[in-house]
């Protein structure tokens, strides 16, 4: 099940008895190299205003939705929920922030419950309470993005979407780069269907919630729409980052860091692209996958020498070094890259040969040699440019923040 549908639920539920909600619904995505995360390891937190008896009414009908709608016969769906009262304190603001960027164990999550007398409900496991601790805690001050979802009625879910894809084209024209993410460019596939069976028809991100509703209203659909919310996210904001050096990256983060290109990149058969930097601290391997496209034609003619900022996700591998997989890449400092070409004679003025790159060259009319530093150096065009370029919109991470993001003051 799709937890922005169960939170979309409880909040209509909660609403139709007469409980106050404040501001929207807020779904906070956590750390995206999460080795048991769910798919889009995403967790959705409520505000409500509430009198005394209202309390738990709020609690029987989150847990009674949860109990409905979770499948709980699947193997990783291991839900919870939790009931903070009154404002998040710095430590759990703390605590919310490094679930984006790090591994939280349940135990530490349930010692913090505990420990600030948190309520919550657990199923099975209740792996659940992580998430829903960091989504009740999440610190977004003034860099939440949003996102409107459309949900599916239950005889269409399943089913293929049946969305205009015309107005989809229209929508994105009329309202990038308030929105993003609806298509991708380099392959004109439209991005705001998912497609798993799940009951999202489809999400429009936004940096403003009047943006995801002007595009709301151009998107034209086929099906009946059950209903749609609008969700406060920490989505497009780079939060799940660790500015690091190459020495102190850990597996399972999203990492940026600086380092120079050590090895020249490899192309493997399958279109991967591989190659190595190095700081003062150690060296890594970076990678660009098939799916990033012509972000790899870009990677692949970097040379040794060259400065490069990187960002990307680091999943360790059984029996493979550990591997920065790109998702941005800054060129920072391009090396020269230089041509050699056979000096003339010194004698005779003829075009000398080559006898290998490191014998030197010999004229073969007068039978002069001359060393190898004799050659004529020219440089030539890298045909790359300086400046950050990131992998088009199919492998971006929903925390990552997209290119030309428009900024609402
Ligand atoms: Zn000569």
């Amino acid at each position: 099940m799709c937890t922005t549908y169960v939170g979309a639920v409880v909040a209509e539920k909660l609403s139709g008895v007469g409980v106050k909600i404040e501001g929207l619904p807020r779904l906070i995505r956590l750390n995206p190299n999460c080795p048991w995360k769910t798919r889009g390891n995403c967790a959705i937190s409520l505000t409500v205003e509430v009198e005394e008896d209202q309390i738990e009414t709020v609690k029987i009908l989150t847990k009674s939705t949860i109990e409905e709608l979770a499948e709980l016969r699947e193997d990783q769906t291991h839900p919870g929920a939790v009931f903070l009262h009154g404002e998040p304190d710095a430590e759990l603001q703390k605590f919310a922030r490094r679930t984006v960027t790090e591994l939280i164990e349940l135990d530490e999550a349930r010692r913090i419950i505990e420990k600030k007398g948190v309520e919550a409900i657990t199923f099975k496991k209740g792996r659940g309470v992580i998430g829903a601790l960091a989504a009740a805690s999440y610190p977004l001050g003034n860099e939440a993005t949003y996102e409107l979802i459309a949900y599916r009625t239950k005889i269409f879910r399943g089913k293929e979407r049946l969305i205009d894809p015309d107005s989809v084209f229209k929508m994105d024209r009329i309202t990038s780069p308030y929105t993003f993410d609806n298509l991708d460019h380099s392959t004109g596939e439209i991005r705001i269907t998912p497609h798993t069976p799940c009951p999202i028809l489809y999400g429009i991100r936004a940096v403003s919630p009047e943006a995801a509703l002007m595009a709301h209203n151009l998107v034209r659909v086929k099906e009946p729409i059950e209903k749609w919310a609008i969700f406060e996210t920490n989505q497009a904001t780079d939060h799940h980052y660790v500015l690091t050096r190459i020495g102190e990256i850990k597996p399972y983060t999203s990492v940026r860091v600086v380092g120079v290109v050590e090895e020249e990149p490899v192309i493997i058969p399958g279109g991967h692209v591989f190659f190595w930097i190095r700081d003062h601290t150690g060296k890594i391997r970076c990678a660009a996958y098939e799916p990033t496209r012509n972000f790899r034609w870009l990677v692949s003619r970097l040379i040794v020498g060259d400065v490069v900022e990187v960002w990307g996700g680091v999943k360790p591998k059984p029996s493979l070094p550990l591997t920065v997989n790109l998702e941005r890449i800054r060129i920072v400092k391009l090396a020269p890259k230089v041509k050699r070409f056979p000096p003339r004679c010194p004698n005779c003025t003829t075009a000398m040969k080559s006898k290998g790159l490191t014998a030197g060259y010999v004229c073969e009319k007068c039978g002069e040699v001359s060393p190898p530093s004799a050659a004529i150096l020219v440089e030539v065009d890298r045909g790359i440019q300086l400046g950050v370029y990131e992998v088009p919109s199919r492998s971006r991470r929903h925390l990552s923040k997209p290119f030309g993001l428009a900024r609402v003051y």
